[in-house]
């Protein structure tokens, strides 16, 4: 074949083109008036009795070269775009979503705000054991300045027969611990039953990692005023950690902080995965603010603060880390909880290197 009939075929293509332009265009004015009747007659837009009409009519009058199966696939391709363009996007757009409200959302714990610029850290012991367990470990925080103090009474655990946590027992003590230092308490809580005492005991509510997507506890926290701390599950994907931050907001409770506490890969060296990348995604995606969970991202003693540096390096809005007095004997995460000199040295390297302020 010449150059002269390639150029020639080509320039028939070029025309095909745009006649294909302006025909799917035209089409798309014509479904986004159908729309327009529809919803004035307040008819669903979607319509799968139509639609199976529109496509029997293209394999009835297919004539080729294309496979009716391949046209049949294209036109769906336009069929949902045509349904998409009838929808207002602002109204798809979630409510933890920057399209839906551009400036970050700032919580407020007691007057300490996560999200207002100026990274945090919450620390504490994974669980509540004793009253001067949890004291110790608050006492030294707040000789360095740190006031959100967390802790685990109710404890959701592999084995059944591990440590189940104190219970409403381990949020008394945090609140007696909370109320003489001048803390600010964070605590889990698995059953939505449980959500109307716990508030009573602590300032934020935790939704762990293994019932981010437990809905009805994801509502009952949507419709009380208190903070919650949602983190993300062990094998959930952003997305679906942004969809469950929005049934909390969906029910009325803004005060969402988001947390990172790494993901099931394939990787054993680390008990999960940091997704470190997920912190940049969630600030551009969502107005919350995030932290890092460097403790059961983890999983290991040793990268604590590499792991706490990156984190506030790449923006995240505060870490957290568990701080045990004596971690051999702990009732839980014994492998991965600082003894008190290990937390002093993490935030004094925290300090040293410039990225921790307070
Ligand atoms: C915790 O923070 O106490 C905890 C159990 O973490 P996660 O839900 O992230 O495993
Ligand atoms: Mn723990």
């Amino acid at each position: 074949m010449s150059n002269e009939q390639l150029d020639a075929l080509r320039e028939q293509l070029d025309d095909v083109n745009m006649q294909l332009l302006d025909l799917i265009n035209e089409r798309a004015r014509i479904a986004q008036e159908i729309g327009q009747v529809k919803s004035t007659a307040g008819q669903k837009r979607f319509d799968p009795v139509r639609e199976r009409n529109m496509l029997d009519m293209i394999a009835e009058n297919n004539k080729g070269p294309f496979e009716t199966s391949t046209l049949q696939h294209l036109f769906k391709q336009i069929f949902q775009a045509s349904l998409e363009l009838q929808e207002d996007d602002n109204r798809k757009a979630l409510l933890v979503s920057r399209k839906k409200k551009a400036e970050n959302t700032v919580v407020d714990l007691k007057g300490e705000k996560v999200g207002d610029g100026q990274q945090r850290l919450i620390m504490g012991p994974c669980s509540v054991e004793s009253y001067e367990q949890v004291y110790e470990v608050a006492s030294a925080m707040k000789k360095e300045g740190l006031t959100l103090l967390r802790g685990g009474a109710f404890k959701p655990r592999s084995s059944p027969y591990d440590f189940q946590g104190l219970g409403k027992e381990g949020l008394e003590i945090l609140k007696r611990v909370a109320d003489e230092l001048d803390m600010t308490v964070i605590s889990e809580v698995m059953n939505p039953q449980d959500v109307e005492m716990a508030t009573k005991y602590v300032d934020v509510i935790q939704i762990g990692a293994r019932n981010m997507q437990n809905f009805d506890l994801l509502k009952e926290v949507g419709s009380h005023n208190t903070p919650v701390l949602l983190k993300r599950g062990l094998s959930a994907t952003i997305d679906e950690f942004v969809k469950a931050a929005e049934y909390i907001i969906a029910n009325g409770n803004e005060n969402i902080i988001l947390c990172e506490r790494g993901i099931r890969t394939y990787e054993k060296a680390t008990r999960n995965t940091l997704d470190i990348s997920a912190v940049p995604i969630l600030k551009q995606e969502t107005h919350l603010p995030i932290l890092v969970d460097v403790t059961h991202s983890t999983g290991r003693r040793d990268l604590l603060e590499p792991t706490a540096k990156a984190a506030l390096a790449i923006g995240a809005d505060g870490v957290m880390a568990e701080v045990h007095p004596d971690p051999a004997v702990a009732l839980s995460d014994s492998a991965q909880q600082m003894d008190i000199p290990q937390f002093q040295a993490f935030l004094e390297s925290l300090r040293e290197s410039g990225l921790y302020k307070l």
